[in-house]
């Protein structure tokens, strides 16, 4: 049984267009839920904004990437939030190249995956997380108005996801849950990360590759097929042939996932 139904809850999210009860899993539609969801407030029916905050270039793209081609091809305008522009490592080129390399990565990425891709400029390997930069996220994450926000998992091997991981969850508690708040995964540097929501990803499979391998610099062939195990576990547990999972902050309103 899924989460929705085992809880009681009515679907309150409309598929874009379509006018059909939605969720993750099949809700049975009656003709009281479909008056009620005729009374929503607007976000729930209108083109949503997802934000997805990674540590680097290539975090969301690997970890959500499918999800985010598939917001995308819904019509849902999709940001990509990465902490740093990566200026730590960029393969065989000069540390000084890093930023300008690997932006330019990560705006082909989001090109591919039809999303946009904005900056916090903090620095690769030496995030900050003080009063001031918890502010600062904040005030760049609100103004993203998002409906939407994902992000890594905090239980993770790299300073940087840990870093941003609570500079979203402070901008979230501090901005009254006004989105919803969903954890991601990213191949080996999550740890004991234990989803419950999956999205299909089989139909963008394609993009989400491309995505990835717009990273070149970060050498895609060392990370990607773990990522591709990842999904694919996911997809055997949700009876998909691939899949991203995600775990929703309890106390996060639902989100429309695709
Ligand atoms: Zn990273």
């Amino acid at each position: 049984m899924c989460d929705s139904a085992r809880a009681g809850l009515a679907p309150w999210h409309l598929r874009p267009g379509s006018g059909a009860a939605y969720y993750n899993c099949p809700v049975p539609i009656s003709r009281r839920s479909l008056l009620a969801a005729a009374a929503l407030p607007l976000f729930a029916q209108s083109r949503l904004k997802i934000v997805v905050t990674g540590g680097h270039p290539g975090d969301p793209e690997c970890g959500c990437g499918g999800t985010i081609a598939r917001y995308a091809a819904l019509g849902h305008d999709v940001t990509l939030l990465y902490l740093n522009r990566g200026e730590g490592y960029c393969g065989a080129a000069s540390l000084d190249r890093c930023a300008a390399i690997r932006t330019a990565e990560a705006e082909n990425a989001c090109r591919i995956l039809k999303a946009h891709a904005a900056f916090a400029d903090q620095v690769d390997g030496r995030a900050i997380v003080d009063a001031p930069h918890y502010d600062a996220f904040a005030r760049l994450l609100t103004a993203e108005k998002p409906d939407i926000v994902f992000t890594h998992w905090p239980i993770d091997r790299h300073r940087d996801h840990r870093a941003i991981s609570m500079l979203a969850l402070d901008a979230w508690w501090k901005g009254g849950k006004s989105f919803a708040f969903y954890y991601y995964e990213v191949a080996d540097d999550t740890t004991m990360f234990e989803p419950k929501e999956y999205v299909d990803i089989s139909t963008v499979e394609r993009a989400r590759h491309e995505a990835c391998y717009a990273h070149a610099s970060q050498q895609p062939d060392k990370w990607y097929p773990m990522q591709v195990e990842i999904t694919s576990r996911h997809g055997a547990a949700s009876g998909f042939a691939q899949a991203e999972g995600f775990l929703r902050y309890p106390e996060s309103k639902r989100a429309l996932l695709p």
